[in-house]
């Protein structure tokens, strides 16, 4: 009788989406410290863009944020959170109720059925609350990898991963940190290179650089000590 093959169990198992976590190299994660230290230098206010009080109107805010500018977020949240300011109330709503609410946004059709499915299962499932878990929340409508990440970042002080935004992609290949564009593979790289504790800080800062200095058209490089001292486009100004 053959022999059978015995299959070993990987009992860490990543989940499918899960970016492989390993360790870069000692002397880029000394450099990777030298950048971050500088950005915190820089921008020592950085903080999340998206105005909420709480983990369900951060949710709610970051759900929206898809394609759309935090400002206009912003212009629109107040609204949502006076009239469906819980899970229940939103749960409850009716569809066209929190359409009309959110109506200024670019998709605001499907992102209002987002919100309305999110409200549904936080009640069914969760009892009203927000899961802290990566798993549980990008199984709510409208959540992905990336919203999770800024929930579990922003309103728990948990670090899952590292939020790749347009601006965090862009800054973290100007600044050599990687050399991808898809950003799972982006996230994989930060999550490498820099320690667990400041992930969700990491893209405050790289948002808060691009927003001032790095900017998609028309980066202010040679006028930015940081940019000249690690950046390549800088050193060729
Ligand atoms: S040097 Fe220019 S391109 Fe490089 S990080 Fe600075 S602003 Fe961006």
């Amino acid at each position: 009788m053959p022999k059978k093959k015995t299959i070993k169990k990987n009992t860490a198992t990543r989940k499918k989406d899960e970016p492989k976590l390993v360790k870069a190299p000692e002397k880029d994660r000394r450099r990777a410290a030298r950048i971050y230290k500088k950005l915190q230098e820089k921008y020592p206010d950085a903080h999340c863009a998206l105005n909420h009080t709480n983990a369900f109107e951060l949710l709610v805010a970051t759900i929206l944020s898809a394609q759309c500018t935090d400002v206009l977020v912003n212009k629109v949240t107040p609204g949502i959170f006076a009239k469906l300011p819980t899970p229940q109330l939103m749960a409850k709503a009716d569809l066209a109720t929190i359409e009309s609410l959110v109506n200024r946004v670019n998709f605001w059709r499907n992102k209002a059925k987002s919100l309305k499915g999110m409200a549904e299962m936080l009640v069914e499932k969760h009892g009203g609350q927000i899961p802290q878990t990566m798993e549980e929340l990008i199984e709510l409508p409208g959540v992905a990898r990336k919203t999770a990440n800024v929930v579990l970042g922003n309103a728990f002080g948990i670090n899952t991963g590292v939020v790749v935004d347009t601006h965090v992609g862009r800054i973290a290949r100007r600044f050599g940190l990687t050399r991808h564009d898809e950003p799972k593979k982006i996230e994989r790289d930060l999550m490498a290179l820099f320690p667990r504790k400041n992930w969700c800080m990491l893209s405050h800062l790289l948002i808060y650089h691009g927003r001032a200095v790095c900017k998609a058209r028309h980066s202010l490089c040679h006028n930015d000590d940081l940019c000249r001292y690690y950046c390549s486009n800088a050193k060729m100004d």
